[in-house]
């Protein structure tokens, strides 16, 4: 029997198919920008969402890196969310790489970062202080979809106080959509957006930045000096391609999926559903039941990732159909303590 693998929805594996468009792609040297087919998914990309020039890359970690680090000088500083992934969950690569100070604000529970607390953590343009250059937002947030007239909020604000706006985009897609518009309509407010192909999309490797051409420039020096440069980069960029092509609309299933996963444990003794976005579902069990759980979910080859935010948050994907998500579900009903 095979895995069901609720961790997260990186690892997801690329089908016959799209290993038959990488087998296919033609490739040159992206570090010559002579890469085909990274130029055409770059272009491609841009032209969907509206913005100038696109960065491929080989993960979205860097892609926010090489964009916090386009937009900020060293003694820079950028407002973020305190549990925004590139706060938190980048190894602070921004602060050790770029000597960028991050001025981390509580996030509301819908991932909003309260405008005016945004406001008043602008620093006055004085010697004391690092200068303020960067609002970064992230949607999805823990699944959540921000609203679009907070994004125009957001923007209004940065045009008024002259900061850039940065949207790590990791999962775009599943916002655009969660709301029912496309992409563009998203990403339309920010200066640069960072996209991940290698989640919900089922690329294996893969994020594209996306910008103004010159801060896409600067991003490319900087891709070079962090060491993701690639050569054939082509065999990857053909399965984010690939990814474009067929496998956004049907990140629907995977919303489907989340709520009818969440539909199906809401009830059962020990634990509580406390949510449900997207493509994800949040659980919470009493402390003393996990181990146990995790052990019961094991034997029956249910992977859940415990102890890597708090309760426990499980992941839909292209490879998770309506069998694994049933199974799920009576893997869950069948555990008793
Ligand atoms: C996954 C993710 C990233 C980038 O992760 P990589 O593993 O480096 O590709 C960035 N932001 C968010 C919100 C993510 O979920």
């Amino acid at each position: 029997m095979d895995w069901i693998d609720l961790r997260s929805d990186t690892v997801t594996r690329p089908s016959p198919a799209m290993r038959e468009a990488m087998l296919h792609a033609e490739v040159g040297d992206d570090v010559y920008g002579e890469d085909p087919t990274v130029n055409a998914l770059q272009q491609r990309l841009a032209d969907d969402l509206g913005l100038e020039a696109g960065l491929f890359v080989p993960s979205g970690t860097q892609s926010n890196l090489l964009a916090l680090m386009s937009h900020c000088q060293r003694g820079d500083e950028y407002i973020v969310g305190m549990d925004a992934h590139t706060y938190k969950y980048e190894g602070g690569g921004a602060a050790v790489l770029g000597s960028i100070q991050p001025q981390p604000l509580p996030q509301a529970a819908d991932g909003t970062l309260p405008l005016d607390a945004v406001e008043r953590a602008i620093k006055p343009d004085d010697p004391h202080y690092a200068r303020t250059r960067l609002l970064c937002l992230e949607n999805t947030w823990h699944g959540r979809a921000l609203p679009q007239d907070y994004l125009a909020a957001a923007r209004a604000l940065c045009d008024r106080r002259g900061l850039a706006l940065h949207l790590d985009g990791a999962r775009l897609f599943n916002a655009a959509v969660a709301q029912g518009v496309p992409a563009r309509t998203i990403a339309q407010h920010f200066d640069s957006v960072s996209v991940c192909l290698s989640k919900g999309l089922g690329a294996p490797v893969g994020s594209v930045l996306l910008g103004k051409r010159d801060l896409i420039d600067k991003a490319r020096r900087l891709r070079k000096m962090a060491g993701g440069g690639m050569r054939q980069a082509g065999i990857l960029a053909a399965a984010g391609s690939y990814a474009l092509d067929h496998n956004v609309a049907r990140l629907a299933d995977d919303h489907a999926r989340a709520a009818r996963l969440a539909e199906g444990l809401r009830g059962l003794p020990g634990l509580e559903v406390v949510g449900q976005h997207t493509n994800m579902v949040f659980i919470e069990v009493p402390a003393p039941r996990l181990q146990a759980l995790k052990a019961h979910m094991d034997a029956a080859r249910v992977r859940l990732s415990i102890g890597y935010t708090p309760g426990i948050r499980m992941v839909l994907h292209l490879d998770i159909d309506d069998a694994g998500m049933q199974r799920t579900i009576e893997t869950f009903r069948s555990f008793k303590t």
